[in-house]
C-alpha cells in the first residue's frame, strides 16, 4: 500500500479568501497539504461563507491573529493591496515562515512586499495560470489548478528549500510548476492574459456606448464572438484595475505592437488584400491547435 504523503504545513493562513484563495484552500484540504487553515479577509461576507462552506477552520479580520504561528501565508487579494498587507503582517510572522502569493503581476508585487518582510521569513512569489470570471469564496473549487501551470518567481537568494516546498504544494494540488524571472513573467502575461482582457473590456464597452436600438440588438443577437468577450469582460473590476496599474509598462509595450498589427489589418481590408487576411487567420488557427494539443484549452 502506498503511504499517504505527510502534510507539508501545520498551519496555513490565507490573506483573502476569494476565488483563488478558496480554490487553493479546498484543494489543499483535499490533498491533505495541511491540517489547519485560517483566513483574514476584509469582507465579513467572505469570512462567513468560507466558514459556512468548510473552506477554512477559522476566519478573522485581524492580520496578526491570522498569521501568528502560520508556517505558510498565502496573499490572495488584489495586487495593489499587497504593500499594506505586508506591512500589517510583518511583525506577527513566525521565524522560518514562508510567505507566498497568487498575484497576476510579479515585479511590482515583489517590490511592494519583500522590503517589509523580516529577514527570517522566506518570500516565494507565485502565480497560478488558472481562474474564472467569478469572484468570492463561493466560486472556489478544488479542481481549478488541475493540469494548469503555476509560475514561481523567487527573487535572488531566496531559500531553495522554501521554493521546493512551495513547488511541492502546487504539485500536490494538481498544478505543473515553472520558475521565471519576474519581468519575463509580466511580459508573457501581458500578452496571454492582460491584453486579451483589455480588448474584451474595450469591445464590450464600445457595445454599451451604442445608442438604444443598436445596443439592444447587440445583446439580443450576441453570437459566440461577442458573447465570449462579455464573459472575459465580466471579470472582477478591482482585480483588473490593479493588474493594469501594476503591469503598466509591459501592457503598454504589447499594446503598441498590437495597435501596429491592427493597423496592418485595417489596411489589408481597405485594399481588399485577402491573402494577408487569410495568411494570418491560418497562422492563428494553428496556435489554437497547439493549445489544445498542450491540454490547456
Ligand atoms: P476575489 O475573488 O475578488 O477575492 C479577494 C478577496 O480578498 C475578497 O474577499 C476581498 O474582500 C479580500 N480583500 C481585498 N483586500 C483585502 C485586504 N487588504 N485584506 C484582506 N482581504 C482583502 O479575488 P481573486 O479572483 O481570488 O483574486 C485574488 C488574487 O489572485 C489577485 O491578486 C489576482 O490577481 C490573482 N489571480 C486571480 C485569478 C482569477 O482568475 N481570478 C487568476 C490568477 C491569479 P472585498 O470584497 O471586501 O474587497
Amino acid at each position: 500500500m502506498v503511504k499517504a504523503a505527510k502534510p507539508l504545513f501545520d498551519r496555513v493562513a490565507f490573506i483573502g479568501i476569494g476565488l483563488i484563495g478558496a480554490s487553493m484552500a479546498l484543494a489543499m484540504r483535499r490533498a491533505k497539504v495541511t491540517n489547519f487553515i485560517v483566513t483574514c479577509d476584509s469582507s465579513a461576507k467572505a469570512r462567513k461563507t468560507a466558514l459556512d462552506l468548510g473552506i477554512v477552520n477559522d476566519a478573522t479580520k485581524d492580520y496578526g491573529k491570522a498569521v501568528k504561528d502560520a508556517d505558510l501565508v498565502v496573499i490572495a487579494t488584489p495586487v495593489r493591496s499587497y504593500e499594506t498587507i505586508a506591512k500589517a503582517i510583518a511583525r506577527h510572522l513566525k521565524s522560518g515562515a514562508i510567505v507566498t502569493d497568487v498575484g497576476s503581476v510579479k515585479k511590482e508585487v515583489i517590490a511592494a512586499v519583500k522590503p517589509h518582510l523580516p529577514k527570517n521569513v522566506h518570500f516565494v512569489p507565485g502565480h497560478p495560470i488558472a481562474g474564472t470570471e467569478h469572484s468570492g469564496p463561493e466560486a472556489g473549487f478544488a479542481e481549478l489548478f488541475q493540469n494548469r501551470w503555476s509560475i514561481l518567481t523567487p527573487p535572488p537568494r531566496t531559500s531553495a528549500k522554501a521554493v521546493v516546498k512551495v513547488a511541492e504544494l502546487w504539485r500536490r494540488i494538481g498544478a505543473k510548476v515553472d520558475t521565471m524571472q519576474p519581468d519575463h513573467h509580466d511580459m508573457v502575461l501581458a500578452i496571454t492574459s492582460h491584453l486579451p482582457h483589455l480588448i474584451a473590456y474595450t469591445i464590450v464597452g464600445t457595445a454599451t456606448d451604442l445608442e438604444g436600438d443598436l445596443k439592444r440588438e447587440v445583446i439580443k443577437y450576441s453570437a459566440s464572438g461577442f458573447r465570449d468577450f462579455t464573459r472575459i469582460a465580466a471579470s472582477d473590476p478591482v482585480m483588473w484595475r490593479d493588474i493594469f496599474l501594476a503591469n503598466g509598462p509591459a501592457v503598454l509595450e504589447i499594446l503598441q505592437r498590437f495597435t501596429e498589427d491592427l493597423t496592418a489589418l485595417q489596411k489589408a481590408i481597405r485594399k481588399t488584400d485577402g491573402k494577408t487576411l487569410e495568411d494570418l487567420f491560418t497562422r492563428t488557427r494553428a496556435v489554437r491547435r497547439s493549445i489544445i494539443d498542450a491540454r490547456q484549452a
